[in-house]
């Protein structure tokens, strides 16, 4: 399937890893010239140039910078002034008690999931409208309507992106641009495997996954960790032209863990 994506230009927040960076790589070899973010100058230009390595004749390029800070999202305005397509895909996870969440961390997960995507899309939808065409895609969790319950503050974050996202598709509503949240469930990447090494003390990934679908998401229907690109791919859907009626829609690819029927 064609997805109609060449030389759409596409910004996706902290790619340099995880799903961001397949969404980034996924969205170069449908022809997208991709914006690869992350806080590290190194870092992200490695990114880049791993995403040329990989998908012959990609149109990479490295813009470093924290899009968690106002002033890093600042920094990146005046480099990239317009995109067709934004992923805002930044995200952090940690579980930490209700009862140990002090007031700072609430703070930065709020800052971190839920500001930087409304900062980037204040920025970027006005020349969306103008244009009558662009795709906003927020990549939340499924962890936004099934909290875990080691993990509030970070449900809530993710809660609050398919909210925004919904908004937003009704603000823009007539318009040639489409606004949605994907939903992944858990997908195996860096930041997973350092959650996984922290909360399992150094068990092997294989013997955390059964336990984990067995006991912590049981109403798994894949019971494994999603490949990133299965996500990436779901994204790149979304953003393409051929999603066209696709809209305000919170998207799930999280293995079924969710037990609804829509
Ligand atoms: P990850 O932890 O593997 O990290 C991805 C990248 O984010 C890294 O390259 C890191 O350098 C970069 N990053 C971190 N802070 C940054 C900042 N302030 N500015 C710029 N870059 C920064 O991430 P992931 O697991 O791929 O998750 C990506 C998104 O998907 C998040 O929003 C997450 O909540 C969501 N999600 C992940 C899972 C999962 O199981 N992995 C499940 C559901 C939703």
């Amino acid at each position: 399937m064609d997805l109609q994506l060449t030389n759409k230009s596409a910004l996706i927040s902290a790619s340099t890893s995880g799903i961001g960076y397949s969404i980034a790589r996924t969205l170069a070899r449908e022809g997208c010239r991709v914006f690869v973010n992350g806080r590290d100058q190194g870092k992200t230009e490695a990114a880049a140039d791993r995403i040329r390595s990989e998908v012959p004749g990609a149109d990479a390029t490295p813009i470093a910078a924290d899009l968690s800070t106002a002033e890093g999202a600042a920094q990146l305005f005046p480099q990239l002034p317009d995109v067709d397509i934004l992923v805002n895909n930044l995200g952090i996870y940690e579980p930490v008690e209700f009862t140990d969440a002090d007031d700072a961390l609430w703070r930065r997960f709020f800052e971190v999931n839920v500001l930087s995507g409304v900062r980037l899309t204040r920025h970027y939808l006005p020349g969306m409208i103008r244009r009558n065409w662009g795709r906003v895609v927020f990549i939340a969790s499924e962890s936004a309507i099934q909290i875990p319950k080691e993990m509030i503050h970070y449900g809530m974050t993710k809660t609050a992106q398919i909210a925004i996202s919904r908004g937003l598709a009704e603000s823009v509503a007539g318009t040639g641009v489409t606004i949605n949240s994907v939903l992944p469930g858990p997908t195996r990447t860096d930041g997973v495997e350092e959650f996984v090494a922290k909360v399992s003390g150094g068990n092997d990934f294989a013997a955390f996954e059964k336990t984990f679908f067995e006991s912590v998401r049981p109403t798994s229907l894949t019971r494994r960790f999603a490949h990133p690109d299965e996500v990436a791919a779901l994204t790149a859907f979304v953003a393409s032209p051929l999603a066209s009626s696709t809209t305000g829609a919170a998207l799930r690819t999280e293995g079924g863990i969710v037990k609804s029927l829509v």
